[in-house]
């Protein structure tokens, strides 16, 4: 079965083939990182705009580098929410004309649900359940993956994402956008140790997140320094921030696995790219004898194997969409369902 997958969510304009769910056939991705850059962050009318005229574009290219032609597509598998309203149009649109094209089914794809499916590309062996950890721009989620296509929202953030916390950080340090990378890199030249700032780990058994708290602590630090004219040591604050991020996301995350006696503990969404929080649960599951993966850095990140992959799984359960599907900008992972 070839799916083919279309993300334009945010600021990527990306398009996939993937074989069977799991076999990436080519991956293209689009990003419009350098068009945003001035701006510090994404424009929403300037990332539809060019998603609209890199579209047709990235999607020739994934078809081209698969060996491919849109005729041996199975299904076409498409974003349509959560994110910016006007980008998600586009590639939903440019979906629906294509699926109606061929005649093709049309999949409507969560996201996040997309996030998760990162972790089953071009591995063989991750299959439910496990638990997930999704960390992104917008969303800090624990998941219990009970199934393909069944899941138990166990907590979520009540305030900033993580990635929206490193990235608001990231520009108060001046280290630009987005802050993720960046940060992770000053990071790893400075002491974790320098400053201990506040870990929030709210009431006891609870799967949720807040970063507000600690956001408001480095910017309180930072204006005392200015205010006292102390220097500001980047690396070391970047390197203590990020330690009080990464011990919470860790801690929750291997507790949801120890409390749900699930063994293998996935990572999704774009902060799985850090080095720490990889590295730390890396130690942490080898010590309790649990099972990680995460996806390569690419993967991670928003892109439209993760897309087609997460189609697969509705294609085979024939959960097609209907052409009157419409993007949904706040569109919900699933609301929490009772407590194991
Ligand atoms: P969402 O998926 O919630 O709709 P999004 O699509 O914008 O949001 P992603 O593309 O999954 O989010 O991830 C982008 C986020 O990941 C950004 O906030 C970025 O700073 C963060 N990020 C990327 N690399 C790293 C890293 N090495 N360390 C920490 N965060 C990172
Ligand atoms: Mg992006
Ligand atoms: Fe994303």
């Amino acid at each position: 079965v070839y799916i083919l997958g279309i993300e334009s969510s945010c600021d990527e304009t990306a398009a996939s083939i993937v074989k069977n769910g799991r076999e990436s056939l080519s991956n293209i991705i689009y990003s419009q990182i350098e068009i945003h850059q001035p701006y510090g962050g994404v424009v929403p009318e300037v990332a539809s705009r060019n998603h609209i005229k890199k579209i047709d574009i990235i999607v020739d290219k994934a078809l081209e580098e698969s060996g491919l032609t849109l005729n041996d597509m199975d299904a076409v598998a498409v974003t349509y929410g959560p994110g910016l309203i006007g980008s998600l149009l586009v590639g939903l649109s440019f979906a629906k004309a294509l699926s109606y094209s061929v005649d093709i089914p049309l999949l409507g794809i969560n996201h996040i649900e997309g996030h998760i499916c990162a972790n089953y590309i071009n591995n063989y062996h991750v299959m439910p359940p496990f638990i997930t950890l999704v960390a992104s721009g917008g969303h800090t989620n624990i998941v219990v993956v009970k199934d393909y296509g069944v899941y138990e929202v166990l907590g979520q953030t009540r305030d900033d994402a993580a990635g929206e916390a490193f990235d608001k950080i990231s520009r108060s340090l001046d280290l630009g956008y987005p802050g993720g990378p960046a940060i992770d890199k000053a990071a790893s030249k400075g002491d974790s140790s320098f400053i201990n700032f506040p870990r929030s780990y709210l009431e006891e058994d609870c799967f949720d997140f807040s970063f507000s708290g600690l956001k408001s602590a480095v910017l309180n630090y930072l204006n005392t320094c200015k205010m006292k004219e102390i220097p500001i040591e980047t690396n070391n604050i970047a390197a203590s921030f990020q330690a009080a991020v990464i011990d919470v996301l860790a801690s929750k995350v291997i507790k949801a696995a120890l409390d749900t006696q699930i063994s293998t503990i996935c990572l999704s969404g774009g902060v799985a790219r850090n080095s720490l929080l990889r590295s730390t649960l890396g130690t942490m599951t080898s010590d309790l004898g649990l099972k990680l993966h995460f996806p390569e850095p690419d993967l991670c990140s928003d892109n439209a194997a993760m897309i087609a992959s997460a189609g697969y799984f509705k294609f085979i359960k024939e959960e097609y969409s209907h052409f009157d599907l419409n993007a949904i900008a706040n569109l919900k992972v699933k609301e929490p369902v009772d407590n194991i």
